[in-house]
């Protein structure tokens, strides 16, 4: 039997390369794709803003277990899984010896971007990433069971957006009664806005687009600022100064993906407080920001791109709990066959859908 993998080899190309299922080494899984996002991070490597190379495309991904391989009875938190069982695998591997894995912070893993941008999909299982019908995942990876009680459409974006939010509130220090202002109401930043609530802070949102504002109010956003009536830096210092009693808000998390939200967080943020930064991933990008502002400021940066591998469980253990609650089944609003995965990436990078899901 074969599968399908994709790989993008220069912006807005995309091939498919077709090999025979890989061999499944012990301890090791082969999932089946059933649904696979397209991410910011996809859109980004569509517009070529990765480099010159080549890269595969794919993360978010629900799956079923294709194949288990020798010595494979459960998942990562010891749940029994069989054949045919859905799961959510964290889509990179952390090494668990390098400084910032015995330190805790395996989101820092030293090993993780080396083997990122070495993946081509000629080296075998090739299957690597999630642009694909099948998915190789590695003895020792994460990997979870996903709850019965969440759809697969809600399941698929728990291993990216979800799991890296939680991880960045944490890091974040996020407490009850703390005011946290979120820019960009993106898939990111409606996962960070519910999680947000869950710990008891008072959320204001910044978006310019009136369904991603609407989103924002339904996943949790008590205060929404509207770029088109704020539409410069100051008028929106001034309209947070007036909704924090002219302090700025404990923490700011940058979730827009521009390097202007990077410095307009740094002055919206009070002084003292935190700037969590996970939107911007594009090398090469780069905005003019005085250093003296976070120096005068005392502002911690807080930089997430990832995140520690169990966070995946959490991340589906808070959709089982949330799931009536927020109307996370609206989050993916567009399907295409994986075929079409040119067509998902160009109506994505032109904001015509959200976040479309891939069916192989
Ligand atoms: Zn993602
Ligand atoms: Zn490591």
């Amino acid at each position: 039997m074969k599968g399908k993998v994709a790989y993008i080899p220069q912006a807005r190309q995309i091939e498919f390369y077709e090999y025979d299922l890989p061999e499944v080494e012990p301890g090791a899984i082969l999932a089946q794709v059933v649904r696979t996002n397209v991410c910011g991070s996809e859109v980004h490597m569509w517009r070529g803003e990765f480099g010159r190379r080549g890269v595969m495309p794919g993360h978010e991904m629900v799956g079923r277990v294709y194949k288990l391989g020798k010595g494979v009875t459960t998942d990562t938190a010891g749940q029994p899984l069989k054949e045919g069982d859905r799961i959510a695998p964290v889509y990179y591997r952390t090494c668990g010896l390098c400084v910032n894995c015995r330190e805790g912070n395996a989101a820092a893993c030293v090993t993780m971007g080396v083997r990122a941008r070495r993946l081509i999909p000629q080296d075998p299982p090739h299957f690597h990433t999630t642009f694909a019908t099948h998915y190789y995942i590695h003895p020792g990876q994460h990997v979870y069971k996903v709850p019965d009680n969440v759809p697969d459409r809600v399941a698929s974006s728990a291993n990216c957006a979800l799991s890296q939010v939680f991880f960045g509130l944490d890091r974040a220090n996020v407490r009850y009664d703390e005011t946290v202002l979120i820019q960009g109401a993106g898939g990111l930043g409606l996962h960070a806005m519910a999680v947000a609530k869950a710990r008891g802070a008072r959320v204001i949102a910044i978006d310019g687009v009136e369904l991603r504002l609407q989103r924002a109010k339904a996943f949790g956003a008590d205060e929404l600022i509207d770029m088109r009536a704020y539409p410069t830096m100051e008028a929106r210092i001034g309209r947070v100064r007036e909704l924090t009693g002219g302090l700025g808000p404990d923490v700011v998390v940058e979730v827009a993906g521009v390097p202007e939200a990077f410095l307009e967080a740094v002055n919206l943020v009070r002084n003292g407080g935190r700037v969590v930064e996970m939107g911007n991933i594009s090398m090469g990008l780069t905005v003019a920001l005085p250093p003296s502002l976070v120096t005068f400021k005392s502002v911690t940066v807080i930089g997430v791109a990832t995140y520690n591998p169990h966070y995946l469980q959490k991340a589906l253990r808070f959709l089982a709990q949330h799931i009536d609650v927020y109307p996370y089944h609206e989050l993916v609003d567009a399907e295409f066959p994986l075929e079409r995965a040119a067509e998902a990436m160009d109506k994505s990078d032109r904001k015509e859908v959200t976040r479309a899901a891939l069916l192989p």
